[in-house]
């Protein structure tokens, strides 16, 4: 018999993931089916993201053989029977409080930062650059997590060095560029580019970085479809152009800039929005989706 859910202290929401506690030692990250777009939660959810974006994490962890957090598989007998398939057992670790962002390409507030300074976080990049460029080596451009709500907020390296000490800064930006860059050249192999990312590090018994969270999902990185690539122009992101193509076009009747939370979203986004997540999946791992688990009914 698996655990009921409500056996679990719930620590935390975020806007896409719950997180409850196992025990002392050992955390539940539940991924459900909410998706965010222009800083609002929508309605309905997407149904099967939070499968589908566990099973990328899970791929990726598994790929990258870095030292990571997690403490079981995805069907682990820790996870409650309606969890399984979304659920990451993870061990509960010191985590560094910098968010770990790689860029391969400007864009977002990159393209901010640059236009405004010629530089991200401190990095000096080459004149002209354009939106969407693609950059002559990843940077790390670390941000400090912001407060429920707020933007995360770009910071130097020099910062970096000042909070978590000059050896911290040096392991966290070279493990980032590492991941990224062998991440970004698998993706690329499979017409994704990865233009940017987010990652987040605990700290090991030992004092080692442990590579924590979620990793290298549409969630904490930035996917276009290499295809359509175009440099100076916003590029369509591969997994919510259709949500935000509807929401910002005539159908909607939503005001992006006024204070109204959008309408539902009508069911065939729904659908090809889900489609296209699964897409992201299945090009990326060479792994059917059909075959990652599913909420376990029979030991309910
Ligand atoms: P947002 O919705 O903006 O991402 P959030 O970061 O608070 O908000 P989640 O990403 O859902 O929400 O929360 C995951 C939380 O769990 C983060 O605070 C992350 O730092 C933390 N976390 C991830 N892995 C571990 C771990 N192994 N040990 C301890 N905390 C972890
Ligand atoms: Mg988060």
């Amino acid at each position: 018999m698996r655990p009921e859910l409500h056996s679990y202290t719930h620590l935390a929401s975020g806007k896409v993931r719950e997180i409850y506690e196992i025990d002392a030692d050992t955390l539940l990250l539940v991924a459900t089916d909410r998706i965010s777009a222009y800083d609002h939660i929508l309605s309905p959810a997407i149904p099967d993201k939070g499968r589908i974006l566990t099973a990328m994490s899970f791929f990726w962890f598994d790929l990258l053989e870095v030292p990571n957090h997690l403490a079981g598989g995805p069907t682990d007998e820790r996870i409650p029977a309606q969890c399984v398939g979304r659920s990451m057992v993870v061990r509960k670790l010191p985590m560094v409080p910098v968010e770990c962002v790689a860029r391969g390409y400007l864009t977002g507030s990159g393209m901010i930062d640059y236009a405004a300074t010629g530089s991200v976080c401190g990095v000096a990049l080459p004149s002209g650059l354009v939106e969407a460029s693609r950059l002559p080596e990843p940077i790390f451009t670390p941000a400090t997590k912001a407060d429920q709500g707020d933007h995360d907020e770009n910071i130097s390296f020099e910062r970096v060095v000042e909070q978590e000490g000059a050896e911290r800064a040096e392991q966290l930006r070279a493990a980032t560029l590492d991941i990224y860059g062998r991440g970004a050249a698998l993706a690329a192999e499979r017409g994704i580019i990865l233009a940017d990312t987010k990652f987040e590090f605990g700290i090991g018994d030992s004092g080692e970085l442990v590579l924590a969270d979620e990793v290298l999902t549409p969630d904490s990185s930035r996917y276009w479809e290499a295809a359509s690539y175009r440099e100076g122009e916003v590029q369509p992101s591969f997994d919510k152009q259709i949500v935000r193509n509807w929401l910002t076009g005539p159908d909607s009747g939503w005001d992006r800039a006024g204070d109204q939370t959008p309408p539902a979203l009508p069911a065939d986004v729904v659908d090809r929005t889900r489609a296209r997540y699964i897409e992201a999946y299945e090009w990326i791992s060479q792994k059917s989706f059909a075959d990652w688990p599913d909420h376990d009914e029979e030991n309910a």
